[in-house]
C-alpha cells in the first residue's frame, strides 16, 4: 500500500512539473519572392507552397503586371499569400528624386489595389538601394530580408536550400526570387520547407510576422529579423 502511494506521488510530481515547463514562444518564418509577377516560376512556387500549405509574401514589380500576370497574383491571395511592393521599374530608387519614387511606388500599389483589393502594406526595395529620404516619403513598411544568392545562377539548388536552412532564426524575412527561370529556389523550397516545419516553424506573410511578433514598425527600419515583443 505504502509503496503504490509513493508511485502516485511520483506521478502526480511528474505531471505537475511537465504542465509547469515553460512552453516555447511560437516560432515564425516569412518567406518573400521578388520580381514577380509571371506565369511559370511564379505558378511553380504557388504549387509548392500549396503543397504544403503555407502562405508567402510576393513583391512584385509594377511593370510586369498585364492581364495574364494578374490572375496569378488573385491565385496567390487565395492561397493565402499577400502582395507586396517591389517598384514600379526596378530603378536603383537612391538616384530618383520625391517625385519619381511616390510615382514608382503609387503606380506599383493603385494596380495591386485595383487586382486583389487590398493596398500593399509592404515594401522591398529594388536592390536593396535607398536613402533616407526615402523612408519619409513612402508610407510602407521597408523590408531586406536573409537571402542566399538565390539570384547567381551558379548557386545550385542544394546550395539554396542549405543557405535557406541555416539562415532560419524566429522573426526571420526570406529575401528570395521568384522571376523567370529561377527553378532552383523553388526546388530548394520543396526540400527546405518540410524540414523546417519540422524545426518546428510556422510560415506566415511578412505582414502576418509582424502582428504574430508584436511588433510596430517604426517608419524608419529597413527588417530583416522582425523583433520579437512577446518576451518584453
Ligand atoms: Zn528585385
Amino acid at each position: 500500500m505504502r509503496i503504490l502511494y509513493n508511485i502516485c506521488l511520483l506521478a502526480c510530481v511528474a505531471a505537475v512539473a511537465l504542465a509547469c515547463k515553460p512552453k516555447e514562444p511560437a516560432k515564425y518564418l516569412a518567406l518573400a519572392f521578388d520580381d514577380g509577377p509571371n506565369l511559370t516560376t511564379e505558378a511553380e512556387m504557388l504549387d509548392v507552397l500549396k503543397k504544403y500549405n503555407v502562405p508567402a509574401t510576393f513583391f512584385v514589380i509594377g511593370s510586369n503586371i498585364n492581364d495574364d500576370t494578374a490572375e496569378m497574383m488573385k491565385r496567390a491571395v487565395k492561397q493565402g499569400c499577400e502582395i507586396g511592393n517591389h517598384s514600379f521599374t526596378h530603378s536603383q530608387m537612391s538616384r530618383l528624386d520625391e517625385d519619381q519614387v511616390k510615382e514608382e511606388i503609387e503606380a506599383t500599389s493603385d494596380m495591386i489595389e485595383k487586382i486583389v483589393g487590398q493596398r500593399p502594406k509592404c515594401f522591398r526595395p529594388p536592390y536593396i538601394n535607398v536613402k533616407p529620404e526615402m523612408y519619409d516619403w513612402i508610407d510602407l513598411t521597408f523590408v531586406c530580408g536573409k537571402g542566399c544568392q538565390d539570384w547567381v545562377a551558379s548557386v545550385d539548388k542544394d546550395a539554396r536550400r542549405q543557405g535557406i536552412l541555416d539562415s532560419a532564426e524566429p522573426g526571420a524575412i526570406y529575401l528570395l526570387h521568384d522571376f523567370e527561370g529561377n527553378e532552383a529556389t523553388v526546388e530548394a523550397l520543396d526540400e527546405a520547407i518540410p524540414l523546417l516545419k519540422e524545426q518546428g516553424y510556422i510560415f506566415v506573410t511578412v505582414s502576418q510576422l509582424f502582428e504574430k511578433q508584436k511588433h510596430t514598425p517604426d517608419g524608419h527600419t529597413m527588417y530583416t529579423v522582425v523583433p520579437d515583443e512577446r518576451k518584453k
